[in-house]
């Protein structure tokens, strides 16, 4: 099964990994709902977008907001959801810095495009580990 390569491994420069596998790991385990998934990751909102980017999360009061190009494909808006999803393991929700918490990350050469490819690669394990047909009745009523 796909879900089983692990992100630490693949991105062992990151030090969040680790908490996103675990995070991968308890989906398959509990068979959490996607709701109860956005809340651990204080995710309050996912909504519609209605511009050029896939998708945007922005952080207020302490959570996340995520917004989803609802004009691109479905399977697309899916993995752009994962995708933002991945940034809350590093981002601050209540200062909205990237690596306050992992201040020796953010020395590192190449760091915002290494986190780039660590969220398109959390998308593809996350969806693998909810089962896509789930992932894709959440996208379906997004507005
Ligand atoms: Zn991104």
């Amino acid at each position: 099964m796909m879900s089983e390569w692990k992100l630490s491994e693949a991105f062992p420069q990151l030090p969040w990994a680790d908490e996103a596998d675990q995070f991968c790991f308890r989906i398959l385990e509990e068979k959490t709902t996607i709701f109860e998934q956005l809340a651990a990751c204080r995710i309050a909102k996912v909504a519609a977008h209605h511009g050029v980017c896939l998708g945007i999360i922005t952080a207020r009061k302490s959570s996340f907001e995520i917004r989803i190009n609802i004009y691109r494909d479905l399977f697309e808006q899916m993995y752009t959801l994962g995708h933002e999803i991945g940034h809350t393991f590093h981002l601050d929700p209540d200062t909205h810095h990237s690596f306050e918490r992992f201040p020796s990350v953010a020395a590192q050469p190449g760091i915002d495009s290494l986190v780039e490819d660590f969220c398109d690669a959390f998308s593809m394990k996350w969806v693998d580990a909810n089962d896509w047909q789930k992932v894709m009745s959440f996208i379906e009523q997004i507005e």
